[in-house]
This record gives C-alpha cells, sequence and structure tokens, in this order.
C-alpha cells in the first residue's frame, strides 16, 4: 500500500525543527530512521498531515562516552553504537540488547531514540533503558525536561512525549562499580521482536547482590520491572537455589495477554527461564557472587 499524502520537512538546524513541531502540533511525526515509521505510513497505520526529518541535523548525530555515562543523541543509528568498542566495554547489555534488534540492514538505518520513542512492548531497547536508569532528555521550542525511563514509558507505543516535543538524547549513568549485566531474548527467528527479552543488571558486594534490576520485554504495554525477582536475589549469593527462587518470583505480578505470537501463559514461563539464566550469566561473568 501507498501512504496517505503528506508534505515533507527537511529542517536544517534543531532549532528550525523544534519550531516546525511546535507549529504543527498533532498533525506532524517525526521521521529518524524510518524503519518503524515508514511501515506504519505505508500501512495507513498512521497519516499524518506532516513528516519532519532529523536527519540533516548534525547536532543529533553520535554519542557523548565519559566518565558520567553515555549521551546517545536522537540520530545516533543503532548499527553505530552496537559496533562501538568503548561503549560495548563498559555498557555490555546496551550492546546485547542492540544485537538482538533486527538485523544488521535494519539497524544501519534504525536509531537507538526512534526506538525508544516508539516504545513497541516487545522492542529490546526500552527494557534495556529501564535497567540500566536511563533518563530522556525531551526538548521543545523554548524549552527542554527529563524523564527518568521508568516513568518514559506509559502504555503499548506511548510515551511521555508530549506534543511539539522531540527526544533529543538518552541519558545513561555510568555503571556502579561492581555492576554486570546481560539481555537475553526468545524470539521465533533471529532478528524477530522478542516474544519475551530480559535486561538483568547485578552489583556485586563481595560474593553478595547488593543491588539487582531485572526488567522484561514482550509480558506487558511497558518494560515490566519483575520486582519479586530483584528482591529474591538482594542479599545473596547467587547460587542454583537463589537462581530457582528468582526464576518462580519473576512472572509474579505479571499477566502477558494472548496474541498471535503466544499465549500468555508461555510467555510467563519463558519470563522466568530467561531470569533464571540471565543470573546464570551474571554469576558466570562475576566468578565471585557464586562462591
Ligand atoms: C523488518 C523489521 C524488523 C524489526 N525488528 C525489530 C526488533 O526485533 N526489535 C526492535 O526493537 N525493533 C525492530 N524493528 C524496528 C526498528 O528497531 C526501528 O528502527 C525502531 O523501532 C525505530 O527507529 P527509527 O529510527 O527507525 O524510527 P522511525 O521509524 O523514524 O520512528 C518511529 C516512531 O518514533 C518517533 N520518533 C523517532 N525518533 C524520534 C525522536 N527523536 N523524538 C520523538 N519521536 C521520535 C516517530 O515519529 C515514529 O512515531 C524492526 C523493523 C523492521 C522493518
Amino acid at each position: 500500500m501507498k501512504p496517505a499524502p503528506f508534505r515533507y520537512h527537511l529542517p536544517a538546524t534543531l532549532q528550525e525543527a523544534l519550531e516546525l513541531l511546535a507549529e504543527l502540533g498533532d498533525d506532524a511525526k517525526v521521521l529518524a530512521g524510518g524503519q518503524s515509521l515508514l511501515p506504519m505510513l505505508g500501512y495507513r497505520l498512521t497519516a499524518p498531515a506532516h513528516l519532519v526529518d532529523i536527519g540533516g541535523l548534525s547536532e543529533l548525530r553520535g554519542w557523548e562516552l565519559d566518565e558520567a555515562g553515555l549521551r546517545i543523541r536522537a540520530m545516533a543509528r543503532q548499527r553505530e553504537v552496537e559496533l562501538d568498542p568503548d561503549i560495548g566495554l563498559r555498557f555490555p547489555i546496551l550492546h546485547a540488547a542492540i544485537a538482538h534488534v533486527a538485523h544488521a540492514q535494519i539497524r544501519n538505518r534504525g536509531t537507538v531514540c526512534g526506538s525508544v520513542a516508539h516504545a513497541d512492548p516487545a522492542a529490546e531497547l526500552p527494557a534495556t533503558m529501564v535497567a540500566l536508569g536511563a533518563t530522556m532528555v525531551l526538548e521543545r521550542s523554548g524549552g527542554r525536561r527529563e524523564v527518568p525511563a521508568a516513568d518514559f514509558f506509559q502504555f503499548h507505543f506511548t510515551t511521555a512525549i508530549e506534543t511539539g516535543e522531540l527526544l533529543t538524547e538518552v541519558r545513561i549513568p555510568s555503571p556502579r562499580s561492581g555492576s554486570t549485566g546481560t539481555f537475553l531474548e526468545i524470539s521465533h527467528r533471529k532478528g524477530d521482536f522478542a516474544l519475551v527479552g530480559v535486561a538483568a543488571t547485578v552489583v556485586a558486594d563481595g560474593d553478595r547482590v547488593a543491588a539487582a534490576r531485572i526488567v522484561c520485554a514482550g509480558v506487558a504495554p511497558t518494560p515490566f520491572v519483575a520486582v519479586a525477582a530483584e528482591q529474591a536475589v538482594v542479599g545473596r549469593v547467587l547460587d542454583d537455589a537463589t537462581l530457582l527462587v528468582a526464576q518462580y518470583c519473576a512472572s509474579e505480578g505479571m499477566s502477558p495477554t494472548d496474541d498471535f505470537h503466544a499465549e500468555g501463559a508461555y510467555r510467563r514461563q519463558v519470563a522466568g527461564v530467561l531470569v533464571r539464566r540471565s543470573l546464570d550469566v551474571i554469576r558466570s561473568q562475576q566468578g565471585a557472587l557464586s562462591a
């Protein structure tokens, strides 16, 4: 199918883009990598009168990596971030999650911020941002605000971004010392959206878990924080018994619905198994935790 007619805008500066978004209001959509928006336009799942393409804005390319953490700007492509060795070393969980997103060709175009703004419940990056304690930077003409990832995702494909706002940057703080993490998922085929994904980070204190963040994708309208599983591991050594308890606690409070891809009961079960496997990976990364 062809998209409904729209007017295409290619602003030359961030200020111009923000002014356009303010002027056009709900009639406009931001175009970043186009890997979700263009199919939606083609299927007429959305039909905005205006597209504001941010692809020409040099201010929005790339990222900053320093002591404080990582700031990924709006036009940083998923593949660029994935291939940066320094980011891979400092944020292995982000690297692992991006590698699960679609295929390299799609990641060459798709942006990290676009995936976050799109907020597909089965997408890898929203859950990862919650696990990493990221902050979303939202700019509008004449204003700017920051929203923690935990408050940013509100429902299926719905975020805290308001009309006239642009997600200009995702900020990920430097991991605490002693922390490690991983991202695991089950999907029908490699490159498909996750049936269930788990982003897990653990901070070790000696042989014990000092803090844990375990977030599931694909089981709820927004990234699901498996609080009971986190509580099951904090203060403990990651032995087999603790991992099993975490597996059974993981799905507490979770009620995934049946859909075309999988039954809710299956997703619940897989979420628990993936939580256990994530913790298993983490304890092999941090030998002290399994002592
Ligand atoms: C075949 C295929 C398989 C895929 N598989 C996966 C997968 O397994 N996992 C996965 O997570 N994704 C998958 N995707 C989606 C892909 O990751 C997209 O790149 C991503 O969801 C959107 O990023 P984008 O830069 O392409 O955004 P776009 O498609 O340009 O935009 C997506 C939405 O976000 C809004 N938006 C984009 N950037 C901003 C911004 N800076 N501020 C405000 N709003 C913004 C747009 O207005 C639009 O509503 C797949 C896509 C395809 C085509």
